[in-house]
């Protein structure tokens, strides 16, 4: 029995914690608010962020950092359009298997509303593609494979995590970009991916040519979505990103708002990371706060509302998209929560286009109870389940048995490296 007399006086101690952090946090909220009133009035911002020359937000050439746009309504919105998104999975080599094989399994899903002639209402499914060890080029850093090597060391220097997390991604968005030249309507269609457009992961995580590899796929990707002028999103639930409220504390140094460059201080710990700022730094007061908590306030309610483009200025993206414009990110209502949507310049510098980016992302999130409903069937679509898994190991033996390979019973460590994933 739990015995809550003991409980409560830590219970009180807590309680005490919970409300001074909600009500320091509402205060932080509160001057955010009024910090945007701040920013927006400001016409040096953008080349004060500009002259400061790191990576971070900026406002975008005539846009009004504090505007909120309304969710799209049958008479100023598009009821025709094509939805498209790509998603990936894997079924992770198996180092104590014979045959450590791994599969790629790119998902898609694409629906089109008011459909042309001759076009699909709907089509869903997936592209699996088997990679065994030797099919990839091991990277310059890895250990040369020898011909008698285990199959440990064999799949360790062929087909490590991150490899197969590039393969994934190479996977993703070269079936985006054939959808988006096989399937796109001219003028109409929207393409989501499931994460960040800025893939920083690209550029920290993988490495030689694993990341050469994912950096070109990208490239043919926004090419492709470029010139064909599809609308391109990338879609983030439950952000923790503080962008937006960075921008703020950049605003918030004396220096900035006379119109000059950021103060030495606040140019040294500004982007200190997660350190917490020096007590008293002009940018102190919003530091800790999230852009969705900030859009969260701005936006009204009802759902469907998006706040305006900000842009980043990211090197990311100038190597990842081979210089093709820059990016941005707006937040939405989705009707259950904010979510972040990087978009490309070629979007949101076309006001139909961004128009038919914002009313499909709301039909969908009405479609999808709060989250795009074809980002959730291309998972879907994707998925690799505990019975197809097991299905793939069977026809595998099977076929090692045909050349006279007879595989040893999968070891119990064997079977536990084997749960789905997706
Ligand atoms: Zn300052």
């Amino acid at each position: 029995m739990l015995d809550l007399e003991a409980l409560i006086g830590e219970m009180q101690v807590q309680a005490a914690d919970v409300v001074r952090s909600a009500r320091s946090s509402l205060r932080q909220r509160e001057a955010a608010t009024a910090q945007v009133a701040v920013a927006r009035a400001l016409p040096g911002l953008r080349d004060a962020v500009l002259a400061f020359a790191r990576d971070m937000a900026m406002p975008a050439v005539g846009r009004d950092l504090g505007a909120v746009a309304p969710p799209p309504t049958p008479e100023n919105g598009l009821l025709d359009y094509t939805v498209i998104a790509t998603d990936g999975s894997q079924v992770a080599p198996d180092y104590h298997h014979i045959a450590p094989w791994a599969v790629i399994n790119a998902g898609y899903a694409l629906f089109r509303f008011g459909p042309p002639a001759g076009r699909a209402r709907c089509r869903l499914g997936s592209v699996p593609r088997l990679l065994a060890p030797g099919s990839a080029e091991p990277t310059p850093q890895d250990p040369g494979i020898e011909a008698d090597s285990d199959a440990d060391a064999l799949a360790a220097a062929g087909l490590n995590s991150s490899r197969l997390e590039a393969q994934r991604l190479v996977a993703e968005l070269d079936l985006a970009r054939k959808l988006v030249m096989d399937e796109g309507d001219p003028g109409r269609t929207v393409l989501l991916l499931d994460g960040p457009l800025v893939q920083w992961r690209m550029i920290t995580a993988l490495k030689g040519v694993d990341q050469e590899q994912t950096v070109a796929a990208f490239r043919r990707f926004v090419q492709t979505c470029h010139e064909a002028g599809v609308a391109v999103a990338g879609y983030i639930s439950r952000s923790r990103a503080v962008e937006w409220v960075t921008l703020l504390r950049f605003s918030l140094c004396p220096e900035v708002q006379a119109g000059r460059a950021l103060c030495p201080t606040c140019r040294n710990g500004l982007l200190a990371g997660y350190a917490a700022p020096a007590p008293g730094a002009h940018h102190a007061p919003l530091a800790g706060l999230r852009d969705i908590e900030l859009a969260r306030d701005l936006l009204p309610a009802g759902g469907g509302w998006r706040t305006e483009i900000i842009e980043l200025r990211s090197a990311t993206w100038q190597t990842i998209s081979g210089g093709t414009g820059t990016v941005g990110f707006c937040y939405l209502d989705t009707g259950t929560e904010i979510a972040r949507v990087e978009v490309p310049s070629w979007t949101w510098e076309h006001p139909e286009r961004m128009a038919l980016l914002h009313a499909a992302l709301c039909d969908q999130c009405e479609s999808g109870a709060g989250y795009p409903l074809v980002l959730a069937e291309a998972h879907e679509a994707a998925v690799v389940r505990a019975a197809d898994r097991e299905m793939f190991y069977t026809v595998l033996e099977r076929l090692l048995g045909e050349h006279g390979v007879t595989t040893v019973s999968r070891s119990a460590k064997g079977e536990s490296k084997r749960r789905p994933a997706a």
